[in-house]
């Protein structure tokens, strides 16, 4: 137990100690603390599906005919109708001639770095790709990670130039969780073809976001058929729960079939799967967009951001000062998470501010005043 309390005794000296805050869910951006409404900034339900009538309505529906359901992985018996029904859904929705299913985004991750390993393959990775693609490097002993500048295609370059492995994997973010920013997908699709590499993408927080029809940032873009993996997740801009890959028929036989994070776990519940295409339905018109883009404007314009993320990265420095600048927003019934290392690099602990299409104006007047930016 010394182990313990040495690492919380460090961790607290060191301004990192997080600990759980049980909220009451209300709406998709407000939750009930001790008896307090909190407008909530720190959600990745972008377009407030998480609480969509429709949504409700077709995840009750369906617990009420089948309960959970899967009863099993999805090789056993948990693939059901509806889980394949989603899977060409996705599969629509990304441009691709399949997509496979996984109960996280972050197994989708895994699974698919995984299943790319082996000691003949170098795996480059964006500096500040997402937690799971670098578990997903690590589980993939591979001969080695490379970790290329943020964004910076110069780096990338030399690196490839320098890989002396059989096999190459460029693996990134498309959109950027605690930046905001958007990968150089074009010049790394570029990149992919000259040095024959393979490239993964985690457009999980672009999908139904960014691209016609919410297609994601590689269909926006328009590289999406140079991208063999484009991962995404239904955890966020979905408003429910689980992670799919999107890609070609032969290569989705190939994961379900060694991708251990696929194969030895449950499927996704029933109910969860039918919110999902259900979110996919609602969203598909793109008026929920049009909102989430001009309330992303707005705060923007005032922030004094540039672009068009509905991520906003108030970057603050020192880890107390960012958990102060959290607790008196707090104070004032809004919730914006002081996000630290090692979800962000040492000395960047920032605010991290996330709009979304439920978010009404007068939410931003009161954000935007609390941040002294009204
Ligand atoms: N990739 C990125 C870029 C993410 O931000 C997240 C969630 N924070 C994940 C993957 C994991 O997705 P999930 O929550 O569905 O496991």
């Amino acid at each position: 137990m010394d182990r313990v309390d040495d690492a919380l005794a460090s961790l607290e000296a060191d301004g990192r100690l997080r600990d759980l805050r049980p909220v009451e869910a209300v709406d998709a951006v407000t939750v009930r603390w001790r008896g307090r409404l909190l407008k909530l900034f720190s959600s990745n339900d972008y377009l407030g599906l998480s609480a969509h009538p429709e949504v409700r309505r077709a995840a009750a529906a369906a617990a009420a005919d089948v309960g959970m359901g899967p009863r099993g992985a999805a090789l056993v018996c948990g693939h059901t109708c509806e889980h394949d029904a989603l899977e060409r859904e996705l599969a629509a929705l990304k441009g691709t001639e399949a997509a496979l299913l996984f109960p996280t985004g972050f197994q989708a991750n895994l699974a698919v770095l995984s299943a790319l390993g082996g000691p003949d393959v170098t795996f480059l990775s964006d500096r500040l790709n997402h937690a799971s693609i670098i578990d997903g490097c690590r589980l993939a002993r591979a001969a080695s990670v490379e970790v290329y500048d943020h964004c910076d295609a110069a780096d990338l370059a030399a690196r490839l130039a320098a890989c002396e492995t059989p096999r190459k994997v460029i693996v990134t973010d498309s959109v950027f969780s605690m930046e905001g920013d958007a990968a150089p997908l074009r010049q790394l699709a570029d990149l992919a073809e000259e040095h024959d590499a393979t490239l993964v993408i985690d457009e999980a927080h672009a999908t139904l976001l960014r691209g016609p029809g919410g297609g994601g940032l590689a269909a926006e873009l328009g590289v999406s058929d140079r991208v063999q993996f484009q991962v995404g997740t239904l955890s966020k801009a979905f408003g429910a729960q689980g992670g799919f890959v999107a890609t070609d028929a032969r290569t989705r036989r190939w994961l379900l079939n060694v991708a251990r994070p696929y194969i030895f776990t449950t499927a996704l519940p029933v109910p969860v799967v039918v919110a999902a295409r259900a979110a996919l339905e609602v969203a598909a018109g793109g008026a929920l967009r049009e909102r989430l883009a001009g309330n992303s404007r707005v705060l923007a314009k005032r922030l004094g951001f540039g672009g068009d993320s509905p991520i906003f990265p108030v970057i603050v420095g020192d880890n107390a000062a960012a958990v102060a600048r959290s607790v008196a927003l707090l104070d004032k019934g809004l919730h914006v998470p002081a996000i630290r290392p090692p979800t962000v690099p040492p000395g960047t602990a920032r605010l991290r501010i996330a709009l979304s299409a439920a978010h009404e104006p007068a939410d931003l007047d009161v954000l935007s005043a609390a941040l002294g930016q009204g």
